[in-house]
């Protein structure tokens, strides 16, 4: 059966949309969720861009086996030298370098001529090449470019070495049609073609990203990519579950396999959402939280009688039913930790012991500890960094009564170590937890938005309060989840805080020793 190369790029592409801002341990175990997805290849970032981006990509590629591991490099020799660097430790170290070819993007952007372009382009695959066995060159704009012209630059990239010829829609603009036809054409007319492999990389702006892919794989496209829960720049790209399943449940069709863990799924998608602040729609295919939910009465009819009726997809298919938890509050320190294990954690002793006291805790309050609850406890002590010096919040206290006006009291330790307490009012409690923040935290704060919504089912469901908000004109969401939403918002702000300090940390940390 033919096989379909996946490739994420759910750490660039995705970790590029507006206000997600994950640091190095959270790219990591998103990585290694990724590496059991069975993803062919993980982008991890793009180096040049950051010394942070740069760090996590070495880590990654340090840390994954199983996937091949790339990063974003522009056509240009610092960003390919600096992309050896951050992966040359990989299994396979690959390259997925760049450059723009259409009309629009030539004049403008690069201001070169089409001449310029191709030889800016077979330099930097060339180059690349000293390093890389395996490079990947991309048509950034490819499908507004001109045909003749993306004939004549694939025909000397190939000749210059890349393996893998990505032809992105950047801006979302085809139709399926249109481009399932384009690969078609460069099938029939590039050289060498049949010596590489073709990728398809498109963008949700007209709601086309998956459809287009599947267009272009019944074209020739051997290898797709997108991202975990379609997220990504503007509308986002392609979402990879989407896709993977749609292959799957139409086997008997498309005759294609991808060699994606479909049983993985959903604890991917679940931990990017959780990590990126980013929620899923309800309607979702694969994994909205109603993909599976069958209301209507003559629907719910048919399905009890037979499930096939109304469900082409089971939730089985997708990892949707866990095992009960046979844990509880008098289980013991090594049910819990063969438990770890088996849900594919690899925690320290000192990080088991936390996410152990964090879990006694919980079941003192909850009465039935579910596996999407061990998932965030665990996951939470597994992203946790001591490194740099941040807010810790130790308390808060809100007074509230229908007819007088909420106030708050929160106590926090400061970046310098020193605890500090503030109050104040606000129409509603969060209101006066937010302003109590304000005051504690140094610059200036402006919350975006703000959501809470609960993890699992029940009354004593533990809730995830997300925080979208801005310090000194940087956009960062923070997260957090606990038992008690006012307790979770006023940790969501702190962790959205503590994210720009981190990311403020790495970059000057890197930027002195570049100066040594
Ligand atoms: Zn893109």
């Amino acid at each position: 059966m033919r096989k379909i190369d996946i490739f994420d790029t759910t750490l660039r592409d995705g970790e590029q949309s507006a206000g997600i801002n994950l640091n190095t341990a959270e790219k990591l175990e998103i990585a290694r969720q990724l590496e059991k997805f069975g993803a062919t290849i993980i982008e991890a970032g793009f180096p040049a861009s950051s010394p942070g981006d740069f760090e996590a990509v070495q880590k990654i590629a340090n840390a994954v086996k199983k996937s091949t591991v790339t990063g974003l490099a522009r056509a240009m020799k610092s960003d390919i030298e600096t992309s050896w660097e951050a992966l040359r430790g990989a299994e396979q170290p690959h390259l997925h370098v760049f450059l723009a070819t259409s009309p629009i993007h030539m004049e403008y952007k690069l201001q070169k001529t089409p001449d310029q372009v191709v030889e800016i382009a077979v330099e930097a695959v060339k180059y690349a090449r000293k390093f890389f066995p395996q490079v990947q060159w991309s048509a950034e704009d490819a499908f507004r470019s001109d045909r003749e012209f993306l004939v004549r630059i694939i025909n000397q990239v190939i000749a210059a070495g890349a393996s893998v010829i990505n032809i992105p829609d950047t801006v979302g603009y085809a139709t399926p049609q249109e481009y399932g036809a384009l690969f078609k054409f460069l099938k029939e007319n590039v050289t060498g073609i049949d010596k590489v492999k073709l990728s398809a990389h498109c963008h949700d702006d007209l709601g086309f990203a998956v459809a287009n892919s599947i267009a272009a794989i019944e074209n020739g496209a051997d290898q797709v990519e997108g991202t975990i829960n379609g997220i990504g720049e503007r509308a986002g790209n392609a979402a990879l579950e989407e896709i993977a399943v749609a292959l799957h449940i139409r086997k008997d069709y498309y005759g294609l396999e991808t060699g994606i863990n479909l049983h993985e799924i959903k604890r991917t998608s679940q931990l990017v959402s959780q990590l990126t602040g980013v929620v899923i729609q309800p309607n979702k295919a694969i994994v909205g939280k109603n993909a599976f939910a069958h209301e209507s009465g003559i629907h719910q009819d048919g399905y009890l009688k037979n499930r096939g009726t109304y469900e082409i997809i089971t939730p089985e298919l997708i990892g949707g039913k866990t095992e009960p938890l046979a844990l509880g509050k008098h289980s013991g320190r090594h049910a819990f930790s063969d438990r770890a294990i088996s849900m594919g954690f690899d925690l320290s002793a000192d990080k088991l012991n936390e996410a152990f006291v964090e879990f006694k805790k919980l079941a003192d309050r909850k009465k039935e500890i579910t596996e999407d609850d061990l998932f965030v406890l665990f996951t939470d002590q597994q992203i946790q960094t001591n490194d740099v010096p941040v807010y810790k919040f130790t308390d808060v206290q809100v007074q509230y009564a229908t007819a007088n006006v909420p106030s708050a009291t929160v106590t926090a330790v400061n970046p310098d170590g020193k605890t500090v307490t503030a109050t104040a009012t606000g129409s509603g409690s969060v209101e006066a937890i937010f302003n109590t923040l304000e005051i504690l935290v140094e610059g200036e704060v402006h919350i975006l938005d703000y959501r809470v919504t609960s993890i699992g089912k029940g009354r004593d469901a533990l809730g995830e309060a997300v925080v979208n908000l801005s310090i000194n004109g940087e956009v960062s969401i923070g997260r957090d989840v606990a038992q008690d939403v006012l307790g979770a918002s006023a940790k969501a702000y702190f962790n959205a805080i503590n994210r720009q300090l981190v990311k403020k940390h790495s970059q000057t940390k890197v930027s002195t020793a570049q100066r040594v």
